[in-house]
């Protein structure tokens, strides 16, 4: 069966300090990936991760992904202020974005972050919102199906990201004309891959697209930004990928055909984001009851609003009962939440161990795309964040959301607010 990197003595201690529901994120994982990932792509001189915020938006892992050397990629106003805050500046922080307001390019024209356009319309409204500067980004949209060995991977031209093919010319183009100096090149065309071929595939693509662009325009392109998209296996039949062959398979595709071209400075961007997490956290709860009507329901304490994976994509994550993690798997459960909502099932007809009141259920997987897409349907309040450091002790990293914080927003309702000051 397959385990998570805390056990059940540990997740007692865990425990008398701080009540479920929530999520714990593993520093050490967190920094052997990080580590892997930049020895994979050590042979290129330029490369940098820039870690995708709206994964993991919390300060404590921005600092120990930049203590790993990476960097940021933000794609809205609070995401900026957050790594602002957090200790980022300049080309350490990509700013991708869509249907970006004006005050977003502003701030990220001011934290002289690198910024990626979604669209060709973009030049103009961030020239007169915040000017052009001198090195800048841009999405590519390639439409289509985007295939790998025959498979259709993902569908771009259902995709409301980037510029078609011709608008990146006409964009590079009109770019070098206001002045740019460096440009660089960006698309991010399937999700949650786990096969080792994506990168590579991507990088071939966007690396012929950089030398067409590079002979139409004359621009110097700086940088080729494969984005995030590298998966994890949820699903313990998965293998996860290998980041090093991943990067040798890029650096083949280097060497065959930016080398030639004379375009040996390009740097390396990732944007990874559930890798770089995913793996590395887990929501824990309690089972606090256990339903048997025409199934067997085991109800948690935390809920669809703690993680929306499964109940928003059908989403599969491994569940363990915590020190029955060698018994057998001879029940057959629905480990739901407490919404009132029927989607809200962390699994469906989930066979695991015998499940009593009181169980610790921890959730796995939950590094990335869990906390962060929270939410306060049904008056849920989001849980804590708790690191597990290296050295085997927690920090409490956001505490969990109050009652107050849910009625905070109504503090323009002054009568409201009276009562429930006095209920
Ligand atoms: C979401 C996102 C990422 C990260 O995606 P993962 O699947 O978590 O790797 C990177 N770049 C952009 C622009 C994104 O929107």
């Amino acid at each position: 069966m397959r385990k998570t990197f805390i056990n059940l003595n540990q997740l007692t201690e865990i425990i008398k300090k701080y009540p479920t529901p929530f999520h714990l994120y593993d520093e050490k994982g967190i920094r052997e990936n990080a580590r892997r990932l930049k020895q994979a792509f050590s042979w290129n001189k330029g490369f940098k991760e820039y870690f995708a915020v709206k994964a993991t938006p919390n300060p404590t892992i921005l600092k120990i992904l930049q203590e790993e050397g990476c960097g940021v990629d933000c794609s809205s106003y609070t995401e900026l202020r957050m790594s602002e805050a957090a200790g980022f500046k300049n080309e350490d922080i990509m700013f991708t974005s869509n249907a970006t307001p004006k005050e977003d390019f502003i701030l990220a024209q001011k934290l002289e972050a690198v910024i990626n356009l979604d669209d060709i319309t973009h030049i103009e409204f961030l020239e007169k919102t915040a000017g052009i500067p001198e090195t800048i980004s841009c999405r590519f949209n390639p439409g289509g199906n985007f295939v790998i060995n025959n498979a259709i991977m993902d569908t771009p031209q259902e995709a409301k990201y980037g510029f078609t093919r011709s608008q990146l010319s006409e964009g590079f183009k009109t770019l070098v004309n206001k002045g740019v100096k460096h440009l660089g090149l960006h698309a991010f065309l399937a999700s949650n891959t786990v096969t080792n071929e994506y990168y590579p595939v991507l990088a071939r693509m966007l690396f012929e697209t950089a030398v067409e662009l590079n002979k139409e325009t004359g621009a110097h392109i700086a940088f080729i930004n494969l984005s995030g998209g590298i998966g994890i296996p949820y699903h313990p039949e998965q293998q996860p990928a290998d980041i090093y062959h991943i990067g040798q398979e890029v650096k083949k595709a280097f060497e065959e055909i930016l080398i030639p071209a004379g375009m040996d400075d390009i740097a390396i961007f990732t944007e990874l984001g559930r890798f770089m997490l995913g793996p590395y956290g887990c929501l824990v709860s309690t089972a606090i009851h256990q339903k048997n009507t025409h199934k067997e329901y085991i109800g948690l304490d935390a809920c669809a609003a703690n993680l929306m994976r499964p109940a928003m994509y059908g989403a599969y994550h491994h569940i363990s009962v915590m020190g029955k993690e060698n018994e057998p798997c001879d029940h057959q459960y629905d480990i739901t939440g407490g919404l009132c909502e029927n989607n809200d099932k962390f699994a469906i007809d989930r066979m695991l161990p015998k499940i009593d009141i009181g169980d610790l259920i921890v959730i796995h997987d939950t590094g990335a795309h869990g906390y962060a897409m929270g939410y306060n349907y049904n008056g849920k309040l989001r849980s804590a964040e708790i690191l597990l450091k290296e050295d085997g002790e927690t920090e409490l990293i956001r505490r969990a959301e109050t009652p107050a914080d849910y009625f905070a927003t109504l503090d323009c309702n002054k009568a409201f607010i009276e009562k429930l000051k006095y209920s």
